[in-house]
């Protein structure tokens, strides 16, 4: 099991390209993972290869891409199903997949071991996020005791991004490649839940009204101000 490899969970989105960044400065070698589960905003996944081709490193491998269509088949997500995103009775947004990181981790995990790679990233947060509780720090820590349990491993989650607020990833990537990692993120990642690409704000593409776009904006004017 290699110790300077990581694996790193890439949706194409802006937390897990700035993960990548963070990787390739860290790590020899850097494998990227992404899932399709049926999610509306499938075009996320199409970004993967602009900001991977825009990372391109020596340190970069291969990439790899899971199915997991049993999360929608399951459905009961405004992620996963073409309902409007609302608050449901227990506070949390109704974009909420339940079980959907710990499928993911569990399945980086089971590469991650076939792979022989020892670091798996990810760009959960608890800062400003939407409430998820399979992004907490302890439900990651949680998992990372499980995982290694279940598969016999001394595997080790990080979620660089964890106690980071939008502004602050921004300025992550400005550390780790300056203007011209900041100006990929923003062109070619994608956060918009309704998956609009057709707009491209100030804080990059989407359709500027859902949660995420909301998260995006605020994060970059605070980025961009201060
Ligand atoms: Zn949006």
């Amino acid at each position: 099991m290699r110790d300077d490899a990581a694996l790193v969970m890439f949706s194409g989105g802006q937390d897990s390209a700035t993960c990548l960044a963070w990787a390739l400065d860290r790590f020899a070698h850097v494998e990227t993972l992404g899932f399709e589960y049926g999610q509306r905003h499938v075009v996320e996944l199409a970004c993967r290869d602009a900001l991977r081709a825009g990372m391109a490193s020596p340190h970069l491998g291969p990439d790899h891409m899971l199915a997991v269509p049993t999360l929608a088949v399951i459905g009961g997500s405004a992620l996963t199903e073409d309902a409007a995103i609302a608050m449901r009775e227990d506070g949390l947004p109704n974009t909420f997949v339940p079980g959907r990181n710990l499928v993911f981790f569990t399945l980086a995990a089971a590469l991650a071991v076939r792979r022989g790679i020892r670091h798996i990233i990810g760009g959960m947060c608890e800062t400003d996020y939407s409430g998820y509780p399979d992004c907490r720090d302890d439900t990651i820590k949680a998992l990372q005791a499980t995982i290694n349990l279940g598969m016999n491993t001394r595997l080790v989650l990080h979620t660089p991004l964890m106690w980071l607020d939008k502004a602050a990833t921004w300025r992550m990537a400005q550390a780790l490649g300056g203007a011209p990692l900041v100006e990929l993120i923003r062109v070619q990642s994608h956060s918009c839940y309704q998956g609009v690409r057709d707009v491209l704000h100030p804080w990059g593409h989407g359709c500027g009204e859902c949660p995420a776009c909301d998260l995006r904006a605020r994060g970059w004017a605070a980025y961009a101000g201060g």
